[in-house]
């Protein structure tokens, strides 16, 4: 079809969305080719899924993959690009145009996943003779189809399958009514004060609150200045507010959110109680005796109990820390702040004063040497030395003149002959308009050897929020944002490097949700090295590196409250597992809260505080039982990195087998797997410890 096109020269008059071309046509795809590219696809996906769980579709991998995998990755293909335009580009039309589909394609990939006919095709797949011909991530592709299908529900009959549907529906409905409690009771909050009130407070954020008065008068007369529990307002308040008053109303307000303890109508209990309920029950008409242990069937820890010990002995170890944290911060803010009995809500105030007067120096001066082409440029640097590749910029369709695509090359292994293309890479820095926030890496296309026996190589895109570069000059960019850099670009090297032919389970697709930030944790750490700092500067004056002074300013300020914030992060993640894992928790939730906190925080949790009921995480967010996951992730990726501390930055041997072991291998075997073949041992805490300045 492809050729075709390009022969009779028709190509521009077929709906850019269905092109399979290498390069997805980004500049000419508009809002009206979304409908007919969407639903002609969707209706290709359908016609494909009753042939393939029909009787002329023999009981066969490649059979099955040749008539589904690819009508439902041509869908998967083309919706990716709807999504990513209307990220990065979006427009009122182009978001109607999404929207319109969206319901379609969620019932589309909802009825594949629940398919009882499918289903019982796929178990027959496993059960055959021939099964055991499979490779082994075939058989591993295989496997978490199965998992995935009876998760979803599809072993269940008569009443167990009506009642598993409603509980998933009322779940749905729970979880949408939690997060608008958390946003309403987040906006109802308002509080005039006075100028004289925000004593301490940036200038920018006074402005904000005066606008946000709309011109509104105190009693006294002055005018007001309107305080919300919205972030951008709540933080610098907390951070900066000389008025402990002021602190404490504002604190107390905030924890206290969507309970019982303000309006009826927003009070998250009833619907926290009701939501863990029905996890259990759905729990335990899949068989198992806990939502916990459905929640760990597809990740890395082996076991609620097993979470539970990694938890509290993290907690136990970070305690010393904490504890000094805290006697430093009592003791400062009691000599230098006049406050004698440290409160709640002096916390973040007293904080940011001592880190002002210990660890000053300007995050603005440190940024004048990240200058964003140096910063690429030692990145593709060190990536190439470590991993074996080239990334070289190429022509290629875009949808904004920001950005920019990049092939990414292997180096020749000595007989090889010249270097052989791996991967792609689109690459989006800047912040501008109608572009969601943060930072994200995404699948533009995944490697897969297609049923026809061709080889589809894997495409990533990069997306950023950075500065814009403004007077002619190149834009500059914080230390955080470097480090935001090469966490994506980790994310985008387990992607792209995968050697993996199997589409379930090449490079992230398939792997264990709480060992996905390996790769992408592990790069962080390479913005500490000062080696690699050195590569990656350019004073955007006078070209200069980075000067060591400043490097070791910003390494003194690295840790500042490590072992504190561990400790919230432990009682948070104790929390979490004790409530999925513990048969009468829904009964219990601010009883269990309370617990968490006792046992790990080393002051009284107020009488106010309801976390529980302001967690989107768990109870909105498809974290339930899963929190502890950004701790279990940093221990596989501070030791990883550790086997590089112990052979060199830059040891070209650990760098391959980073590579060989963890990246190319994907989701086709467990993580644990992965993480042995690459360290020769099991994971270690210490390493962690040592990077969060514990040890
Ligand atoms: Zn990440």
């Amino acid at each position: 079809m492809k050729q075709d096109n390009a022969k009779t020269g028709v190509k521009h008059a077929m709906n850019p969305l269905l092109l399979q071309d290498e390069h997805p046509a980004f500049a000419d795809i508009r809002p009206e080719h979304v409908a007919p590219a969407i639903e002609q696809l969707l209706e290709q996906a359908d016609a494909a899924l009753e042939r393939a769980v029909g009787p002329e579709v023999a009981l066969d991998y490649d059979a099955l993959s040749a008539v589904l995998d690819v009508a439902v990755e041509a869908l998967n293909h083309a919706w990716g690009q709807v999504s990513h335009l209307q990220s990065v580009m979006d427009t009122p039309e182009l978001r109607q145009a999404q929207a319109e589909m969206l319901p379609k394609v969620i019932d589309f990939s909802t009825r594949l996943g629940a398919d009882e006919r499918l289903y019982a095709k796929y178990k027959a797949l496993a059960a055959d003779p021939t099964a055991s011909q499979l490779s082994p991530a075939r058989a591993k592709a295989l496997s978490n189809a199965l998992r995935d299908f009876v998760l979803g529900g599809a072993e269940l009959q008569g009443t167990a399958r009506e009642r598993y549907a409603a509980i998933q529906d009322r779940c749905g409905t729970l979880s949408q009514q939690f997060g608008d409690h958390v946003l309403d009771a987040t906006d109802q909050f308002s509080l005039l004060v006075s100028a004289a009130d925000l004593d301490g407070v940036p200038d920018d954020v006074q402005q904000a609150a005066l606008e946000a008065a709309e011109g509104a008068r105190l009693d006294s007369g002055e005018p007001a200045y309107k305080l919300t529990l919205k972030a951008p307002c709540y933080f610098p308040v907390m951070q900066y507010a000389s008025q402990r008053a002021l602190r404490e109303r504002m604190f107390r307000a905030h924890h206290s959110r969507a309970s019982e303890l303000g309006p009826a109508a927003l009070d998250n209990s009833a619907l926290m109680q009701e939501l863990m309920q029905l996890r259990q029950e759905e729990a335990r008409l899949l068989g198992y005796t806990s939502y916990a242990q459905v929640s760990l069937a597809a990740k890395m820890a082996p076991s609620a109990e097993a979470v539970l010990q990694f938890v509290r002995d993290l907690a136990q170890r970070a305690r010393p820390s904490a504890l000094k944290d805290l006697q430093t911060l009592q003791s400062f803010a009691a000599a230098e702040l006049g406050l004698t009995e440290l409160q709640y809500w002096d916390h973040a105030y007293a904080s940011e004063k001592l880190k002002q007067q210990r660890y000053s120096f300007s995050s603005q001066e440190v940024k004048q040497y990240f200058t964003e082409p140096r910063v690429l440029q030692g990145l593709f640097e060190l990536i190439g030395r470590l991993f074996g590749v080239s990334i070289r910029e190429e022509k290629a369709p875009v949808w904004h003149p920001d950005a920019r695509y990049y092939r990414v090359w292997r180096k020749p292994d000595a007989a090889d002959g010249g270097d052989k293309p791996v991967a792609a890479l689109y690459l989006d820095l800047h912040a501008r308009s109608g572009k969601q926030q943060g930072a994200w890496m995404g699948e533009t296309r995944c490697r897969w050897r297609r049923p026809e026996g061709s080889l589809q190589l894997p495409v990533a895109h990069l997306v950023c929020n950075f500065p814009a570069p403004v007077g002619g000059k190149p834009a500059t960019l914080t230390h955080d944002e470097v480090i935001t850099l090469f966490h994506e670009f980790g994310h985008g090297l387990h992607h792209m490097l995968t050697q993996v032919d199997e589409l379930a389970v090449a490079g992230i697709a398939g792997v264990e949700g709480d060992a996905v930030e390996l790769p992408s944790q592990f790069m962080e750490n390479f913005c500490w090295e000062w080696e690699v700092l050195q590569g990656l500067t350019a004073h955007v004056d006078s070209g200069e590196a980075l000067p060591r002074a400043l490097f070791d300013r910003m390494l003194a300020g690295r840790h500042f409250q490590s072992g504190l914030h561990l400790l919230r992060h432990c009682m948070f993640a104790l929390f979490d597992m004790r409530l999925h894992a513990e048969p009468a928790a829904a009964n219990r939730i601010q009883a269990l809260a309370q617990e968490a906190w006792t046992e790990v925080q080393p002051l009284p949790m107020p009488d106010f505080l309801r976390f529980p009921h302001t967690f989107t995480h768990l109870f909105d967010g498809g974290y339930g039982a899963g929190y502890y996951g950004y701790a279990w992730a940093e221990v596989l990726s501070a030791d990883a990195y550790a086997a590089f501390e112990e052979a060199g930055v830059y040891d070209a041997a650990t760098g391959a087998r980073f590579r060989r072991e963890i990246l190319e291998v994907g989701g086709s075997r467990p993580a644990l797997e992965s993480f042995r073949a690459f360290r020769g041992r099991d994971p270690q805490i210490d390493a962690m410890l040592r990077h969060q300045g514990l040890v």
